[in-house]
């Protein structure tokens, strides 16, 4: 693979105790472009702007999927990775919805190792840091024609990140506007989703909420998601989450959360869950807890749910509770000090 270095670090410029979600860039990106039915021109390059035509397909047709991924460093200062056959996995189903051309594993595995490699001083050796990655694809033919790209580009880019309080969340039970709906484009990764969710997002901000819960499209009346990460609750000691459907996008956090609550003889159940239920578990005192899951916060507990005028109030999570319990676990695996026995970390 081409690699051309930077000739300018930034590394020593980029204040490590003060990272702010997808603010700073590593030095280099992975690039390739897909061509006549071909991924060709795989190279890493210094990372900075590029150059495109007003006519490119995606600004116009919004063909751009991504992925959202982590790199870790062990106490030997080892590169970890966590199932990223999992998130190439999902990039592809991502792929064929929006009619974009897959990507096969040697090449996404051959840009992902070696970008890191190159840019191995930005991932940062602390237990509460890690490296965020966003490989995304984007179509780049020049027409604007209402037809699939002929041409696309696949990038990677990744940024430092650190876990960090974010207050209280207070989400609101949307029961207007919807994220996704039923034959749509709600289980892959598609940017579109994220474009159609500011706004309804923003008025519940407006609100004074943190973000909304997604319901169903049709009649608002079943759980689908937390604003973007995956939701669960404790029932009694039942651990239920929504079961996956087109309109949700399925987590690699959620998978290995209810599988590590599984492990730990948790009874998990995934299946539909209405807003009705949530408010006589809340009633009758059997909600205990109740969290969002995804790459960017690993686990978040949720303080208050708002149902039309009723506020269901969750008590803060305690060390024994399963959201603490099931974060610490998986963040113990993903950083490579507790013996895997999934088999999802992978060392570079
Ligand atoms: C990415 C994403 C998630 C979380 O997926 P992870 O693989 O766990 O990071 C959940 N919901 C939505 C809508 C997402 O885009």
């Amino acid at each position: 693979m081409k690699i051309t270095k930077t000739t300018y670090s930034k590394l020593a410029n980029t204040d490590f105790d003060n990272l702010s979600f997808g603010k700073s860039f590593s030095d280099h990106m992975f690039t390739a472009n897909f061509k006549d039915g071909e991924w060709h021109n795989e190279e890493i390059i210094p990372y900075g702007p590029i150059s495109v035509s007003p006519s490119t397909h995606v600004f116009h047709y919004g063909q751009a999927i991504f992925e959202g991924m982590k790199a870790y460093k062990n106490k030997e200062g080892k590169i970890l990775l966590f199932r990223p056959l999992d998130n190439l996995k999902r990039l592809n189903t991502s792929a064929e919805r929006l009619c974009m051309p897959t990507i096969d594993e040697d090449l996404f595995m051959s840009g992902l190792t070696e970008l890191l490699r190159v840019d191995s001083d930005w991932i940062p050796r602390s237990d509460e840091k890690s490296l965020y990655i966003r490989p995304f694809m984007i179509a780049d033919s020049e027409y604007i024609r209402a037809t699939p790209s002929s041409s696309y580009r696949f990038m990677i880019i990744t940024s430092p990140t650190a876990s960090y309080y974010k207050g209280e969340t207070k989400l609101k039970i949307e029961e207007k506007f919807a994220r996704s709906i039923e034959g749509g484009t709600g289980f892959a990764k598609a940017a579109g989703n994220y474009a159609a969710a500011f706004a309804p997002t923003k008025y519940a901000q407006n609100d004074g909420y943190t973000q909304v819960i997604w319901t169903d499209a049709k009649n608002h009346e079943y759980i689908e998601e937390s604003g973007t990460m995956n939701i669960m609750f404790r029932i009694n000691d039942t651990l239920v989450t929504p079961k996956l459907s087109d309109s949700i996008l399925g987590g690699i956090t959620r998978n290995s959360v209810l599988a590590i609550a599984k492990q730990k003889g948790i009874d998990v159940e995934e299946r539909k869950i209405s807003v009705k239920e949530i408010v006589e578990a809340h009633k009758n005192n059997t909600l205990k807890e109740a969290f969002g899951v995804g790459t960017a916060v690993t686990l978040n507990p949720i303080d208050k749910i708002t149902f039309r005028d009723l506020d269901i109030h969750i008590e803060k999570q305690t060390p024994n509770s399963y959201g603490q319990l099931l974060k610490k676990e998986l963040l113990s695996i993903q950083y490579g000090k507790t013996e895997d026995i999934f088999g999802w970390t992978m060392e570079l």
